[in-house]
């Protein structure tokens, strides 16, 4: 049978709107993520994400650098959010979550521009750091629905929630790609100022895993619906990597897809702490492996 994304039945029923306007009302007193800097963004106040009422996209196009369930044969229709409400130090896309490049646009462009990506054969729509621009991102999808959109939308984001923001998001999003970064406050603080992260990410996994289950392809492969979980391993065992998997295993679901990544490296500010100015081992990433396995993971590694 065809897939059909669970958004189009909350849009038939009128539940989407009715998710939109709760979602908007956010962005008065922002609350949108743990932050909450309860800034108007209406009013252009702006809190520690930097991002005001109107969305910004540094780039949409089909990526091939994703995961092999998103990436298929014709790519993951990957847009960027400019800015970021976690904002790492070692952030590799420091130009556009700290330094916010890119271009102002509006829901209707975005919406064109979902359009665009699925006339282009990509298999889903991947918003990138999506978190702080939730409200205006959700606001275009009835006018992409009209227009045609029929893609799982993947909610591509570092897993520092609100956990209230997330439910909203039950029966929108069809793919939740969170990362698991830290699970010691003493690192989450000091890389990205969020000493609560290991708390609320594990909130906020679960909550994703309540709502859409193991990662689901089709017969070719495609990812459908699901949580997609990355993990960055990191230099000096700041990932706390041993704790991540065993939390994934046991408190999610032995099933999880997990990509356990390699491909960290020093960028932006990342020289000023000596213990993470260099790239990981190639033992440092094998034990990773090896301990994601005597927990018996098994996808995405
Ligand atoms: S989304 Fe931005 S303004 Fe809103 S609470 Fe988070 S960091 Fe603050």
């Amino acid at each position: 049978m065809a897939f059909i994304p669970s958004y189009i039945e909350l849009h038939k029923k009128g539940e989407l709107e009715k998710r939109i306007t709760l979602l908007l009302d956010f962005l008065k007193e922002c609350r949108l993520c743990p932050r909450a800097c309860r800034v108007n963004r209406f009013n252009g106040e702006i809190g520690y994400c930097r991002a005001s009422s109107e969305l910004m996209i540094s780039s949409a196009f089909p990526h091939f650098g994703e995961e092999p369930p998103l990436v298929g044969r014709h790519g993951s229709g990957t847009i960027f959010l400019t800015h970021c409400n976690l904002r790492c130090i070692f952030c590799q896309n420091y130009d556009i979550s700290h330094q916010g490049q890119g271009t102002q646009i509006t829901p209707s462009d975005l919406a064109r521009t979902m359009i665009r990506l699925q006339e282009m054969g990509c298999h889903n729509i991947n918003f990138v750091t999506p978190t702080h621009y939730a409200p205006q991102i959700i606001s275009s999808l009835p006018e992409a629905i009209d227009m045609g959109l029929r893609l799982p939308i993947v909610y591509n984001c570092s897993g520092y929630e609100s956990l209230e923001v997330i439910k909203l998001l039950d029966g929108i999003v069809d793919i939740y790609m969170p990362d698991i970064k830290f699970f010691d406050e003493k690192y989450s603080e000091r890389y990205s100022k969020a000493p609560d992260y290991p708390r609320v990410v594990r909130e906020v996994l679960k909550e994703m895993h309540r709502q859409v289950g193991d990662l689901k392809m089709n017969s070719s492969g495609i990812a459908e619906r699901g949580l997609l979980i990355r993990h960055l391993v990191m230099p000096n065992g700041i990932a706390s990597s041993e704790i991540v998997l065993k939390f994934i295993a046991q408190e999610i679901s032995v099933h999880s897809y997990v990509n356990i990544m390699a491909q960290y490296r020093p960028e932006y500010r990342a020289y000023e702490y000596p213990e993470i100015n260099r790239r990981i081992t190639h033992k440092e990433y094998m034990e990773a492996i090896q301990i994601a396995r005597s927990f018996h993971l098994y996808r995405g590694f």
